[in-house]
């Protein structure tokens, strides 16, 4: 496994890493977060990556 800190997270549908190179926009939510939105280059859809967490941790 590659953890590059160039990665924004994964794809939510296909699970490939997206790089910072697919970053289309960054947005504020409402709970003062940084969303960001990107697309994927296998689904050729817009995406929010997601980031690979550990949950019950
Ligand atoms: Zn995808």
């Amino acid at each position: 496994m590659t953890n590059n800190p160039l990665s924004l997270g994964h794809c939510p549908t296909c699970n490939r890493e997206i790089s910072q190179a697919w970053k289309l926009i960054e947005y504020e939510r409402a709970d003062g977060d940084i969303g960001v939105f990107a697309e994927c280059p296998t689904c050729d859809e817009v995406i929010k990556p997601q980031e690979n967490k550990n949950k019950g941790d």
